[in-house]
């Protein structure tokens, strides 16, 4: 029995995406990790991924990797590690990326407990602000890290377009590949990952003068959605279509298009605004904001329009629309970042996929 709300995962298309974005990476000898973190590691979208040949599974949670275990393939913890957690980071996980030298001293006490080699990426800050190494701390940090006898530096790694919006570019892309080449050249070391950030370093593919060293990029979105995020713009060949999110009308009735009454503050401590446009046809749909985020849904009825959302009620206006829906009718939506991220989480949204992976 069909349970709702769902999302329907199409493998066929996350493999065609996966494909497409590997044969564009593979030409300028870049290697994918396949970024998990939006979908809670669902292992058969993960297997998708795996099965168009990324080389990497890496997630931003220790659980998630744990989950991930079950593929035979190298999995990298994305977030700075936890201090306190060295021991499951060292469990699961082959390579972290990292930017605090205590935590990594704890990494190698932890490697040379379970008897293993963990790798390291370093992170560098290039402008974005989140995380990683001032560039005139970083030559010091690589050769403390390379000195640590249960360890292996794999490698360095930027991230960008996350907290700043700065975007990857060949001048900080450049100063990553620059960095890389000293870190070798100084410490006799050769770094088999450069990480040049994620789907937002994708449009500078096209361009002829990629830096050269970088040869690694975390996917997330780009393979999820088929977008380039720095620009916002669809990869050619690509499906944004791959996560259908499902639900159902619970009430359908002609109403007013403003509240009445004294208007004070909605459920989430905001004053809402209205458009007096008359009595409208709406529908309450059995999904709310602890599944999604109502601006980051949208009806594939372009007719209907998205007015809000409570916890667990979406309202729409479905007054313009062709068809004449029913109570007990169904809804579909496609699916921005931010709501795909909260449809995979939610337990209250059944999780089921089109096709198989094996
Ligand atoms: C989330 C994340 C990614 C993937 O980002 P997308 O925009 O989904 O490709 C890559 N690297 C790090 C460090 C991340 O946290």
């Amino acid at each position: 029995m069909v349970e709702y709300p769902r999302v329907l995962v199409n493998l066929e298309k996350i493999r065609d995406n996966a494909r497409i974005l590997k044969d564009k990476c593979i030409k300028k000898n870049i290697s994918i990790m396949g970024v998990t973190k939006s979908f809670c590691a669902e292992l058969n979208i993960a297997r998708a991924m795996v099965a168009e040949g990324v080389q990497f599974l890496a997630d931003s949670r220790l659980t998630n990797l744990e989950k991930l275990g079950a593929i035979d393939i190298p999995k990298v913890l994305i977030r700075i590690p936890m201090k306190s957690n060295a021991k499951k980071v060292v469990e699961v996980a082959d390579i972290s990326l990292n930017s605090e030298l205590k935590t990594i001293h704890v990494l190698n006490n932890e490697a040379e407990k379970q008897g293993k080699i963990h790798g390291i990426i370093l992170m560098v800050e290039l402008g974005d602000l989140r995380e990683g190494i001032l560039p005139k701390n970083f030559q010091k940090a690589a050769k403390e890290t390379i000195d640590l006898p249960h360890l292996k530096l794999m490698g360095i790694g930027v991230n960008l377009t996350c907290y700043g919006g700065v975007i990857p570019d060949n001048t900080n892309l450049g100063e990553l590949s620059d960095l890389a080449t000293q870190i070798e050249n100084k410490f006799g070391v050769s770094l088999e990952i450069i990480s040049g950030g994620n789907s937002s370093s994708l449009y500078l593919l096209n361009e002829k003068n990629f830096p050269e060293k970088i040869n690694n990029l975390r996917l997330g979105e780009a393979i999820i959605l088929g977008r380039e995020t720095t620009y916002g713009k669809s990869i050619r060949g690509t499906h944004g279509d791959a996560f259908i999110l499902e639900a159902e009308i619970i009430e359908i009735k002609e109403k007013p298009s403003v509240p009445i009454g004294t208007i004070g503050l909605d459920a989430f401590g905001n004053k809402p605004q209205f458009q007096d446009m008359g009595i409208r046809k709406r529908a309450i749909l059995a999904v709310g904001r602890q599944d999604i985020e109502h601006d980051g849904i949208i009806p594939l009825d372009p007719r209907i329009k998205v007015l809000g959302a409570s916890s667990d009620h979406l309202l729409l206006d479905i007054s313009d629309s062709e068809r004449d829906y029913k109570l007990g009718d169904i809804i579909s939506f496609q699916l921005k970042y931010g709501s795909l991220l909260k449809v995979m989480t939610s337990n209250y949204v059944k999780k089921d996929f089109l096709g198989v992976v094996d």
